[in-house]
C-alpha cells in the first residue's frame, strides 16, 4: 500500500504528538516477574516444572537506530522504561504516533526495545480498523509485501512503506521447556484459557525456542478480551491434535 501524507498535516501531528508524548498513556506488555527463580531449575520453571505466562502485548512499534534518531531528534537512543518479562526485552519510555489513510492515527503508541534491523508497528486486528489499515496476520520480521504507515515522533517522521502486522501468536520458550512439551522450533501448539462462559482455545501458536528464552505465550489485546485473560481460571499448553509422535 502506497500513502502520503502532506507536511502541513505531519506538522501539526507532530505538535500533537509532542503534547501527548508527555502523558504517559499505554502500557506495551506486562512488566517483567520479580520472582527469581533458583538456579537448580531453567530459567522460568517454578517447582520443577515450566511455569507458564500467558502476556497480551498491546499494539506496539519496534524502530532502526536511524528511525529513533529521526523521531527523537539526533543522537537520540531508546529509553529503557519497563523490563519486560522476556530478559534484555524492555518497553521505551518512548512513543510514536502512527498515522494512517486518511489522517486516521493512534497516538502513543509505545516502542519497544531493543532496536532492530526493520522497523515494524504490530497491532491488533481492533487497532488495524481503527487506523483503516488492512494489517495482514504475520509473525514477527516477516513483513515483505505489508501495508505501511506514517509514524511521527517529538522531532519528525518517517514513512515506513511496509511493516505493519496483526502479529501471529506464539510462544517463547527454551529447549528445557521443549523437552518437558515434546516440540521443537517452528513447531505449533495449541493454547487453552478457561474463562467464566468465555473459554477459548487458540490453535497456531507458534513455537519460537531461544537458550535464554522463558516460557511465555504471546497473544494481541483482541484475543486476550475474547477470553477475558485477566479472570481465567486455568490456562496450559499442549501439542496441536493430530501433531502426536505416536502416531494417533
Ligand atoms: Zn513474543
Amino acid at each position: 500500500m502506497s500513502m502520503t501524507v502532506d507536511r502541513s498535516q505531519i506538522e501539526s501531528l507532530v505538535r500533537d504528538a509532542i503534547r501527548q508524548s508527555m502523558s504517559g498513556a499505554g502500557v506495551a506488555a506486562s512488566p517483567a516477574s520479580s520472582s527469581a527463580s533458583p538456579s537448580s531449575q531453567p530459567a522460568g520453571w517454578v517447582d520443577g516444572k515450566p511455569n507458564l505466562r500467558v502476556s497480551i502485548s498491546a499494539r506496539h512499534c519496534h524502530l532502526t537506530d536511524e528511525h529513533v534518531e529521526i523521531l527523537f531528534g539526533a543522537g537520540s537512543v531508546l529509553e529503557p522504561d519497563k523490563d519486560l518479562y522476556q530478559d534484555g526485552f524492555y518497553a521505551a519510555k518512548q512513543t510514536v504516533m502512527v498515522v494512517g489513510p486518511r489522517r486516521r492515527m493512534l497516538p502513543n503508541v509505545r516502542v519497544l526495545g531493543p532496536t532492530r534491523p526493520f522497523s515494524q508497528l504490530e497491532l491488533a486486528f481492533t487497532d488495524s480498523i481503527s487506523l483503516g489499515i488492512d494489517a495482514p496476520v504475520r509473525h514477527s520480521g516477516k513483513i515483505e509485501g505489508t501495508p505501511g504507515c506514517v509514524l511521527v515522533g517529538p522531532a519528525g517522521s518517517v514513512q515506513l512503506e511496509q511493516g505493519v502486522i496483526r502479529a501471529a501468536r506464539h510462544v517463547h520458550l527454551n529447549e528445557h521447556d521443549a523437552n518437558f512439551y515434546g516440540v521443537s522450533n517452528g513447531d505449533m501448539m495449541q493454547l487453552v484459557i478457561k474463562s467464566n462462559d468465555c473459554s477459548v482455545i487458540f490453535d497456531d501458536v507458534l513455537v519460537r525456542e531461544d537458550k535464554a528464552a522463558k516460557l511465555e505465550v504471546h497473544i494481541d489485546t483482541d484475543e486476550g478480551n475474547a477470553c477475558n485473560l485477566d479472570a481465567a481460571s486455568e490456562v496450559f499448553l499442549q501439542k496441536m491434535p493430530g501433531d502426536c509422535a505416536c502416531g494417533h
